[in-house]
């Protein structure tokens, strides 16, 4: 059973008050902090006093704007801790270079976003000498032959872009901790909906910039793990936070966290308007991939691994049969003001992308059949401005009218 609530963690840690008794907190825009006494700033530079003391260094170092949303992160995922970066892929790939070095080995999902494909297919082995292999996620026999005493981490989307395919945590985290790997989840598709930390992995790392943000307007991340890792991201002198120098922007640490009180709402609105959307496209004959479907292979073991009440996800893909279809549909949806034709997921207007040429074109003709993306396959992001109504109206006349082009054609 699962006993987590994290809209109620997530109100348990919002106890910050601005400088005047202001309802939000006050933006700390300070990029370095002065100390009462000479000798703190040894102190904080070896780790032995920092924000659990009130020192703070440099804005490189932790911020406590940036803190403080991290705090909230950490609530909502049930972790220790939690730090916000500039990026979902920055808190991906400091992760990453945080844990492994030249010579280890790490084990990842090929079902995943292509930026991150492409990281752990070609930046990590070509710079670093750490060694990559590829494997489905959803074959945990697969996976656990993959995995040496060299392997340091094991790979995986909770939620899989664009397939929709649910990892297994708690069977993943076995696996992984068996070989004494740590195993990361990326929870960007589906916050609140999964609690990865609490079915067995060790980090959970977030694009913010899609359903957490919610707004299309800032690019952000966030790692969200033990006190100890978040503290040895920001060591001095070995961590990757620290060196590499991804930071959040204070200002943006302050505008994410005015939107996370609503993240559960609207995550319920998403998810209820994706599963009208889904089981409606199905009766009239398309061919849908959703989690919330009954036929769906991973209906049952989200519906297990799900916290109640959030629904199965935002996210659906159609299969229009052909890249050309594809195409053609998602002009006829944009014409209809159905939604808009980008990249990215997670906003409060529909977007809609074809995977196989846009967000997963990273990966070769050949690993994309097997990760499961055809070339007819269009990703919906559900929004929920308009009435629901409304926008079925304009997806089934897109429908109907994509199908009387192509049988006037014939
Ligand atoms: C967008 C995305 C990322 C990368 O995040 P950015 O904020 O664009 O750097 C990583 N993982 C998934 C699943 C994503 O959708």
């Amino acid at each position: 059973m699962n006993t987590f609530d994290p809209l109620e963690a997530m109100a348990e840690s919002r106890h910050e008050f601005g400088e005047h008794g202001g309802v939000n907190m006050c933006i700390e825009a300070s990029t370095t902090f002065t100390v009462l006494q000479a000798d703190t700033l040894p102190h904080i530079f070896h780790g032995e006093q920092g924000p659990k003391q009130g020192c703070y260094l440099y804005g490189r170092h932790f911020n406590p704007t940036v803190l403080t949303l991290g705090r909230q992160l950490a609530a909502m995922e049930g972790t220790e801790a939690a730090y916000a970066t500039a990026s979902g892929m920055s808190a991906i790939t400091n992760t990453v270079l945080q844990i492994c070095k030249a010579g280890d080995h790490v084990v990842v999902g090929d079902t995943i976003y292509g930026g991150t494909y492409a990281f752990f297919r070609h930046y990590l082995p070509e710079k670093t000498g750490i060694e990559v292999t590829f494997v489905p996620q959803t074959d945990l026999a697969a996976v656990e032959a993959a995995c040496t005493e060299r392997t340091k981490l094991l790979y995986v989307e909770g939620m899989a872009n664009p397939t929709l395919a649910v990892a297994d945590l708690p069977a993943l985290a076995d696996i992984a901790h068996a070989c004494g790997a740590k195993l990361v989840v990326d929870n960007t598709f589906s916050p609140l909906i999964l609690s990865p930390a609490r079915h067995g992995a060790d980090i959970v790392v977030h694009s913010l910039t899609k359903y957490i943000n919610g707004a299309s307007d800032i690019i952000a991340g966030a790692i969200c793990a033990s006190d100890e890792f978040i503290g040895s991201l920001m060591d001095v002198s070995h961590g990757s936070l620290m060196l590499l120098g991804p930071v959040m922007d204070p200002h943006s640490a302050f505008e994410i966290s005015l939107r996370l009180p609503h993240l559960g709402m609207r995550m319920v609105e998403h998810s209820h308007r994706a599963l009208v959307f889904a089981e409606r496209l199905q009766e009239m004959g398309v061919s849908v991939v959703y989690p919330g479907l009954p036929e769906h292979p991973h209906h049952e073991l989200l519906t297990r691994l799900a916290n109640p009440g959030f629904g199965y996800g935002g996210i659906f893909g159609v299969d229009m049969g052909d890249a050309d279809r594809a195409d053609r549909f998602m002009e006829i949806l944009q014409s209809r003001r159905f939604g808009m034709m980008a990249v990215s997921l997670g906003y409060f207007d529909t977007l809609m992308s074809a995977s196989a040429h846009s967000t997963s074109s990273e990966l070769s003709e050949e690993e994309q059949k097997k990760a499961g993306i055809t070339q007819g396959l269009v990703r919906i992001s559900v929004g929920y401005s308009g009435t629901l109504e409304q926008r079925w109206q304009q997806l089934k006349e897109s429908v109907i009218e994509l199908q009387n082009s192509y049988t006037a054609v014939a």
